[in-house]
C-alpha cells in the first residue's frame, strides 16, 4: 500500500520534474514534501527530528534549517557522526534562509555542530543570515567563530 502510494509520488514527480530534492539530514530518506509545510516533525524512515533537511551541492553538504525546531545535543552528535563518515573531510553550509529569528538553544547547537565538523578537519559555513539573524551572531561575538557567507552556487570545480 505505502510502496505504491510513494512509486506513484515518484512517478508524478519524475514526469513534471519536481523530484523532491529535500532529504532526511541523519538517515538521506527523501522526503515527500519539505517538512515546514506539515505537521510531522519526525523522519518517517528513521524517526529523528526534522529540524534540518539535506539537500545536495556538489561538493558540499547543504544543511536546510527549519524555521521552529531545535534540536538536542544527541541530534547534533548523531549528525557530526554521520557527516564525518559520508564525506572524508565534511565540507557543510548550514542554510538559515528559513528563520526570521534564531534562538539561542539553537545557536548553541550550531556552536556545537561546527566544533565536531572543525574536530574532523572540516568546514562549516552559515548562508541565507537575514538582518535580525546576522545581528544575533554578531551580537555574541560569533561571527568570529563562524564563516557566514552569501548563499550563491558554488563555483565551478576547478582543474589544477
Ligand atoms: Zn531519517
Amino acid at each position: 500500500m505505502s510502496l505504491l502510494a510513494s512509486a506513484a509520488v515518484n512517478d508524478v514527480g519524475e514526469s513534471h520534474g519536481f523530484d523532491s530534492p529535500y532529504r532526511c539530514c541523519l538517515c538521506g530518506h527523501v522526503l515527500p514534501y519539505h517538512p515546514a509545510f506539515t505537521a510531522d516533525v519526525n523522519c518517517p524512515k528513521c524517526g529523528s527530528l526534522l529540524w534540518c533537511v539535506r539537500r545536495d551541492n556538489g561538493s558540499e553538504v547543504v544543511l536546510e534549517v527549519v524555521p521552529g525546531r531545535t534540536p538536542s545535543v544527541e541530534e547534533i552528535e548523531s549528525l557530526s557522526r554521520v557527516l564525518r563518515t559520508d564525506e572524508i573531510v565534511p565540507r557543510v553550509i548550514v542554510d538559515l534562509s528559513g528563520l526570521d529569528l534564531i534562538n539561542s538553544a539553537l545557536v548553541a547547537m550550531l556552536v556545537l555542530l561546527n566544533k565536531r565538523i572543525h574536530a574532523a578537519a572540516g568546514t562549516l559555513r552559515l548562508s541565507g543570515l537575514n538582518e535580525v539573524v546576522r545581528e544575533i551572531f554578531f551580537r555574541f561575538k560569533l561571527d568570529s567563530l563562524f564563516e557566514i557567507v552569501e548563499f550563491k552556487p558554488a563555483p565551478p570545480a576547478r582543474c589544477s
